[in-house]
């Protein structure tokens, strides 16, 4: 299972593609990428191997855009199906997850009492529609107040339909890393994605807030404070 995401010039769909393949040794049932493109947010994501996915790009259109991230799946919650793979959405907001939310039940009981509906059976979706549920506006307070709900261990990158020229990344025992080159930045669940694009990276710590536009990263804690983190450099070729 794995994640990435890609802020930059490059076609964004085949950097999250081929940032997925790194993965691949992670295992996976299913993948999707979400990628900002000339009608808002365009998803397109199945069940079965990247070469699914590409396929399916093939004849369905490839979205065509420079904001993204991309998902492979390890089914948790839900069985591997087209409809559970990631990404999931809200009304305004897409995002990808790894890991499992423990208290996921309580949230979907909490979400259904104030009507909202759900087209997945994962865990992820109730993040979704949470996110999509205390939007207040500002991205980083609402991502903030959702993972003071949450309990159990996630990774996330996070689109906004408000905010099309960036991605939010978030984790808490699950891995991601934020990498940068001049003029694009990434999010991986691990270094070997974005190798063939920068060795330079940041690794995030539990409950801190990633912001990636092209022009570069910032981060924030949990009480959303300005933080500044080290730059690492990898020592390793592909
Ligand atoms: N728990 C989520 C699901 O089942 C994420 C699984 C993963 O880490 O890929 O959809």
């Amino acid at each position: 299972c794995g994640i990435v995401g890609y802020v930059g010039p490059k076609d964004c769909s085949d950097v999250l593609v081929s940032a997925l393949t790194k993965l691949e040794y992670r295992g996976y049932d299913s993948a999707g990428i979400a990628v900002f493109g000339k009608n808002g947010i365009e998803t397109v994501k199945t069940k079965g191997k990247l070469k699914n996915l590409v396929d399916k790009m093939a004849v369905e259109g490839k979205p065509e855009g420079h904001v993204g991230i991309g998902h492979t799946r390890w089914a948790t919650h839900g069985e591997p199906s087209d409809v559970n793979s990631h990404p999931h959405s809200g009304a305004r907001v897409t995002i990808v997850h790894n890991g499992i939310i423990e208290n996921y039940i309580e949230l979907k009981e909490f979400l259904t009492s104030k009507g909202r509906t759900f087209l997945s059976d994962t865990d992820t979706e109730v993040v979704a529609q949470l996110l999509d549920y205390k939007y207040n506006g500002n991205p980083l307070e609402t991502i903030d107040s959702v993972m003071a709900e949450l309990k159990g261990s996630f990774a996330l990158g996070i689109m906004f339909k408000d905010f099309p020229d960036r991605i939010f990344a978030v984790r808490r025992e699950s891995p991601l890393i934020v990498g940068v080159a001049d003029g694009e930045t990434f999010i991986a669940s691990d270094v070997p994605a974005i190798l063939k694009y920068t060795k330079n990276y940041y690794l995030l710590d539990h409950d801190e807030i990633a912001t990636l536009t092209a022009d570069g990263v910032s981060f924030v804690d949990e009480h959303l404070d300005p933080i500044e983190k080290e730059l690492k450099v990898a020592d390793w070729d592909m």
